[in-house]
Parts: structure tokens; C-alpha cells; sequence
């Protein structure tokens, strides 16, 4: 009982001193978390192979399983909160750093040593003992680091939402495996009994509970106390791992941030690879630029917030209008750009069924919304997105021009309905 409480108290202790050294990395260095992190690692060694414990049910622990289990949730949180590359240097310089040990013990046992004034001689079979135990846990650390992320990835697919479960499954597996492979290595060199094996793991399964524990109340309570950022539901406790901060970025850039659209950057990278693209295998594509009409009005007579919200109900009604494969992006204020590998009629189709969304979508009957649309299509003489986009923003023109409400296509076609000029003109 009392060798439970003291357990919980050294994993308290340890959690607590190291997360405050971790809590202030950006004030005092990433490195002195990791230089703390670095020095138990011989104190762990030391325990696994000296100092064991008596647990309830007639068990025995390696003195060491509290703080390993420890150093397991610190690589995790640093891998949380910075990145696969931050954890890999605690990793590799505890694994050099130990080849090293092996390397100097070797050729400090080649000294002529002078006994001490009591007759004590140092025991260089014990430093043997603890130098191959190192290594051999730092190997198996290596592994479990690489696991744990891993791990800990995969199972963001389920338990997103789920810290704690996340946390302690993750751990607790890792663990498992740890303790299989040090327990293997504790039995041949050190003769531990198989009582060791289950006592390890039992201790460290409770280590995982309270680590997992301490952890999700770490993350929400204090590393993400003073975040200014507004954040979602979804990522309350920025538990988010470096590869989900990068795909959330990445589903962010070349977008525009009112709407969500593709901004103008974008089309004109895109486009001008679609028109290359559709040249060079003969398909079909084709440019409609949709303006917003009397827009300004609806900003002056409604306010600037009004104006917003139509932006993004008109993005939102693109988006849902267009083809899968059809791309649409935001290129001005109220104009819009879709892409489509689409023959110049279906172009136009595509154009009047925006034209008829845009008038169907209410906005509190106190206005009407309207749209004109030009569409160009890459043709024999139109080879370049400069060239579409010319001819597609002059039809606008001429849409805007001949009374609005209205999409103008080539020449020889002629648009399908005309529309009336809106209430707002
Ligand atoms: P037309 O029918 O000729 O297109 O008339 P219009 O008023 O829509 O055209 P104009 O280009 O003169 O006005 C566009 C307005 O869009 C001007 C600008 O203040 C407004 N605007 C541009 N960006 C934004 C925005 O992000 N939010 C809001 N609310 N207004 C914007
Ligand atoms: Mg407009
Ligand atoms: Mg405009």
C-alpha cells in the first residue's frame, strides 16, 4: 500500500517538474527539457537493475517503471505540441550517448587503479552490467518512440475527440511492448524472476492511467490556457499532432478566407495548368466568371455585414451547383471563377442553372440577388488561361451591359432565357 502511494508520488513529482520545465521551453529553451529528460535515464537503469518493490498480490516492480513510463508521455507530448523531428534528438542522443558509455568503459578499465584509503575498488562488472542495460533500453525506447507516434496517429482516425482514451491506449500498448522486451533483457542479464514481468507491467499500466490523466488535464488546462486563437469544438485540447497542424493548414492555403473559396493565387496557378492540361489530352474546359449584380447597392443600402453574408451564401451556392471535378474560386470582391471540363454549351447550362440558384436563394425577401455570367471556352484561338479569361470577362461585359440577370456565351449561341433587370437596379 505504501509503496502504491509512493509510486503515484514520485509520478506526480516527475509529471509535475518536468511539464513545468516544458511549459516554459519557449522562455528558458526546448533544452533543458530534454538535457532533465536525458539525466533519469540513468537513474532508471540504475533502479531497473538494483531496486525493486513490493506491490500488492505478492508482486515485484523495477524501481524504474514510474519514471519510464514517464519519459514515454513526455516524447509523446513533444511530439504533440512541437514534431516528430524535436523528439527524435532526446532519442538519438541517448542512444550515442550510451554507445559512447560502452565505448569509454571499455578503455577505462585499461587504467592501473589506485585503491581508495578504505580498500573500495571500483566494480567495473556492475558498470558492465547497467552500460549493456542502457543501451539495450534506449534501443527498445527508439522503438517504442517510433510506436508511440504511430500509435498515437492511428488512432486520432477514432478517438479524436477521445484525449484521454487516445492518450492512455497509446501509451498503454506502447508499454506493453516495452516491458516484453526490457523484461526479456532484465531476466538474462540481471536473473530477474517472472514476478518482475508482471509487476513491471502492472506498475506501469497504473503509471499509464495516472500519466494519461495528468496529461489531459496538462494539455487543457494549461498549455492551451492562453491560446488567443478562437478554436473549434473539434480541437478543444490542440492535441492536434504536427501532420494534422499540417493538413489543416494545407486544406487552408490558396483560400479565401470570407468564403472558403479558392482565392485568385490560386485560379491563376490551377488554371493555367488546367488549360495546359486540356490541351494536351484534348478535353474540353471551359471559364464562367459570375459577378454579383448592383452588389455595391445591396453594401450601401444593408451595411457591409449584409454584403458578407451574400458573398458567402453566393460561395456556398457555387459550390453546390458545380460538378464534382469543377473547381470554383473567389477572383474579386463579388466575382467569381469556376472551371469546367465542360464543351462550351454545357458551359453555358452550367451558367444559367447558377443564374436561376442565385435568384431562388432568399435573403429575408428584403432583396433580390442576380448574377451575369461570361463564359469563354479553350478553343483554337483562345490557348492560354489569359486568353479565356479576356474573352469570358469581355461576355461579362456584355452581359452587364445588355441589362444584367443574364449569361453570355459565344456569339452563334444564344443565351437560353434573359432575364429582368433585378429589384436592387
Ligand atoms: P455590377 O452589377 O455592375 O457588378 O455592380 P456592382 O455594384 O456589383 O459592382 P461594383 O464592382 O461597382 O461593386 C462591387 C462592390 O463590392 C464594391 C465593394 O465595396 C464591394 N466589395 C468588395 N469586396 C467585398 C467584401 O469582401 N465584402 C463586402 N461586403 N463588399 C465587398
Ligand atoms: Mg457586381
Ligand atoms: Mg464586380
Amino acid at each position: 500500500m505504501l509503496n502504491g502511494v509512493l509510486l503515484l508520488a514520485e509520478a506526480v513529482l516527475y509529471f509535475g517538474a518536468m511539464v513545468t520545465l516544458f511549459r516554459f521551453r519557449a522562455r528558458i529553451g526546448l533544452g533543458v527539457f530534454v538535457c532533465a529528460l536525458g539525466v533519469m535515464h540513468f537513474l532508471e537503469t540504475y533502479l531497473a537493475s538494483v531496486f525493486y518493490v513490493q506491490l500488492p498480490f505478492g508482486m515485484v516492480s523495477p524501481g524504474s517503471a514510474v519514471m519510464f513510463s514517464g519519459k514515454l508521455v513526455m516524447l509523446l507530448l513533444l511530439y504533440m505540441k512541437e514534431d516528430a523531428a524535436t523528439v527524435r534528438q532526446p532519442i538519438y542522443g541517448l542512444l550515442l550517448g550510451n554507445a559512447l558509455m560502452i565505448g569509454l568503459v571499455l578503455v577505462l578499465r585499461l587504467h592501473t587503479i589506485s585503491p581508495l584509503p578504505d580498500g573500495k575498488v571500483p566494480d567495473i562488472g556492475f558498470i558492465d552490467e547497467m552500460g549493456w542495460l542502457m543501451v539495450w533500453g534506449t534501443t527498445l525506447l527508439f522503438i517504442d518512440a517510433i510506436l508511440i507516434i504511430l500509435l498515437y496517429e492511428k488512432l486520432g482516425a477514432y478517438l479524436r475527440h477521445l484525449p484521454f482514451a487516445r492518450i492512455f491506449a497509446s501509451v498503454a500498448c506502447v508499454l506493453t511492448f516495452d516491458q516484453i522486451g526490457f523484461f526479456t533483457a532484465l531476466h538474462f542479464v540481471a536473473g530477474a524472476p517472472i514476478a518482475v514481468f508482471f509487476g513491471g507491467w502492472f506498475a506501469k499500466m497504473g503509471a499509464a492511467l495516472a500519466y494519461s490523466g495528468m496529461l489531459v488535464a496538462y494539455l487543457k488546462w494549461v498549455e492551451d490556457h492562453d491560446v488567443a486563437v478562437p478554436r473549434g469544438l473539434s480541437d478543444i485540447f490542440d492535441t492536434l499532432t504536427y501532420r494534422e497542424r499540417y493538413e489543416a493548414l494545407i486544406k487552408y492555403v490558396g483560400r479565401d478566407g470570407l468564403t472558403g473559396l479558392l482565392h485568385r493565387g490560386s485560379f491563376d496557378a490551377d488554371g493555367e495548368s488546367a488549360v495546359a492540361a486540356a490541351i494536351n489530352i484534348g478535353k474540353p474546359l471551359s471559364l464562367l466568371i459570375v459577378d454579383v449584380d448592383h452588389f455595391k447597392s445591396i453594401n450601401d443600402r444593408f451595411g457591409h455585414a449584409e454584403g458578407d453574408k451574400v458573398l458567402k451564401s453566393t460561395a456556398a451556392m457555387l459550390a453546390e451547383t458545380v460538378g464534382g471535378s469543377d473547381q470554383v474560386f473567389r477572383i474579386g470582391g463579388e466575382e467569381f471563377a469556376i472551371l469546367t471540363q465542360q464543351p462550351h454549351a454545357s458551359a453555358r447550362l452550367l451558367g444559367e442553372s447558377i443564374r436561376n440558384a442565385a435568384k431562388t436563394s432568399a435573403h429575408t425577401g428584403r432583396y433580390d440577388i442576380t448574377v451575369s455570367a461570361g463564359v469563354s471556352t479553350v478553343s483554337e484561338t483562345t490557348r492560354c488561361l489569359a486568353d479565356i479569361f479576356a474573352l469570358a470577362d469581355q461576355r461579362l461585359y456584355k452581359a452587364k451591359s445588355s441589362g444584367r440577370d443574364r449569361v453570355v456565351g459565344e456569339p452563334g449561341g444564344e443565351a437560353i432565357t434573359r432575364g429582368v433587370s433585378p429589384k436592387t437596379a
